[in-house]
């Protein structure tokens, strides 16, 4: 089966088209290696950078920017966010505090994209 992919590694955005040809995953389309590992991962098993926002309770702001450190598939997305929507910090929180661990079982911790004051 053959996927058609715009490379997301760097700002040009090459458009990939990637297929599987004797037991070998064949990328064409990209512009240098780079392109070659995100069209390969993307075929197998896509992943993203998880970045949104959780409740925080105790600080002037509502809610805290919060991402995961490292890749997680992007199938299990949606079941993180929706774990994530359910949850709610305590103010100080300090950019990088970890604050759900192995989230979803992936492995991956959610950690604060910035710190956050106590009001
Ligand atoms: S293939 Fe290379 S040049 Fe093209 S978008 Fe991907 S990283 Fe950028």
């Amino acid at each position: 089966m053959k996927k058609v992919i715009t490379c997301i590694v760097c700002p040009v955005g090459c458009t990939l088209t990637v297929y599987e040809e004797n037991h070998q995953i064949i990328v064409e389309g990209n512009q240098c290696k780079r392109g070659q590992e995100f069209g390969e991962k993307e075929y197998i098993r896509p992943m993203r950078i998880l970045t949104t926002t959780v409740k925080i309770k105790g600080s002037l702001h509502k809610r805290l920017p919060v991402m995961s450190d490292g890749e997680i598939p992007k199938d299990q997305l949606t079941q993180c966010v929706q774990a994530l929507y359910k949850i709610s910090v305590q103010a100080p929180i300090i950019r990088g505090d970890i604050l759900v661990k192995d989230i979803c079982h992936t492995g991956i911790n959610i950690v604060a994209s910035r710190s956050m004051k106590a009001d």
